[in-house]
């Protein structure tokens, strides 16, 4: 790989997610088995691990907003009182129950507060909602995003006493959020970019989760312009600044569409993870969006360079005409599109991989 020019480099990596598909198929069984991409043909580059390892699997999807603007539907809620907690996630819950640590971004509040904050659109659902994630098998929610606040403070700290309640765990700086798993503690930071945040505040952060003996470091960011595909320079430069500082992954999102993928350093920069359960429109233009899947391997209970990384191409509704609210698993036709799309949105940013050596 090292030696490949950047159009052969791009070559190979289409080659390898094609190929890697049927290989990494075979991991899952059962109805909606997803259909994995292998995103790092470098991992195979890596230097074979020795001596005692752990592998930690880690699944990330974007926006869930469960609930509504009443203004202008109901139909969520519709749909929740037909259908019940578990029709939600449950076409991607083979993922999600299989890893080791499911977040995605919580985009709204679960509160019965009636004071809404004015803004163009304001999220809420009642505080048994969170059962959805529950039934989804999420353990961690990213609550820093510019909705998380949409019924006043109290309605954040509404969502919060209820995510605690439900033993979900989640992040909003300066609250970390630590997961230990088969003896690995790994750390949920989430910033809004979109609020003003300094880099210092970043690197205290991940300074902190590093005190707290944190192996595997998570940072979310609720970043870039809606329905943008390239994320912008504050994006790409808030991205690097979080590994430079010891990040193990930074994902991203608020464009509420796709954006690509970054290499940076031996690690990872999700740009946007598109929406996922979003119950904020009942029928958006663009219904890709992904699971993308990083599993971290330990020797000793140090965080290792060989890293494994995939995309599962989704649908954040099973219809293609409306939003049901279901988000599935792509396969065939659909899939290969959206792999495409995928490799088009990080063809430059992957490229930047090689400025790196
Ligand atoms: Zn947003």
């Amino acid at each position: 790989m090292k030696t490949h020019s950047a159009g052969k480099t791009l070559v190979t990596i289409l080659l390898i997610l094609f190929l890697g598909t049927n290989a990494a198929m075979t991991t899952y069984a059962g109805e909606y088995a997803p259909e994995a991409v292998n995103l790092l043909p470098e991992a195979a580059d890596a230097k074979a691990i020795q001596g005692p390892t752990t592998s930690i699997t880690i699944s990330a999807a974007g926006d869930c907003t469960l609930g509504i603007d009443s203004r202008y539907s109901h139909n969520f809620n519709k749909y929740y009182k037909k259908k019940g907690d578990s029709y939600f996630l449950r076409k991607v819950r083979s993922v999600f129950s299989r890893d080791d640590i499911t977040i995605v971004n919580f985009e709204g509040t679960l509160t019965g507060s009636t004071k809404r904050a004015r803004k163009t659109f304001t999220f809420k659902g009642p505080k048994k909602y969170a059962s959805i994630l529950k039934k989804g098998s999420v353990e961690v929610v990213n609550l820093a995003n510019n909705h998380s606040k949409d019924y006043g403070k109290s309605s954040l700290t509404d969502t919060q006493k209820t995510l605690k309640k439900n033993k979900i765990g989640y992040c909003y700086n300066p609250t970390i959020n630590y997961q230990t798993v088969k003896g690995v503690k790994t750390a949920f930071l989430g910033f809004n970019a979109l609020e003003r945040i300094t880099k210092k505040q970043v690197k205290n952060g991940i300074s902190q989760a590093k005190k707290n003996n944190a192996e595997i470091i998570i940072v979310s960011f609720h970043w870039g312009t809606e329905r943008k595909y390239y994320p912008n320079s504050k994006q790409k430069s808030l991205g690097h600044y979080a590994i430079d500082c010891g990040a193990s992954l930074v994902l991203g999102h608020h464009p509420h569409v796709l954006q690509g993928i970054e290499q940076y350093k031996g690690r990872y920069i999700v740009y946007s993870l598109g929406n996922f359960c979003f119950g904020g429109n009942s029928n958006p233009k663009d219904k890709d969006t992904m699971i993308f899947q990083q599993t971290f391997t330990l020797k000793n209970g140090k965080l290792q360079t060989k890293n494994d990384a995939k995309i599962i191409p989704c649908s954040l509704s099973s219809h293609k005409n409306t939003n049901d609210f279901q988000p599935k698993i792509l396969s065939g036709s659909e899939k290969k599109r959206l792999i495409k799309k995928m490799n088009t949105l990080s063809k430059k940013l992957i490229g930047l991989f090689h400025e790196e050596k």
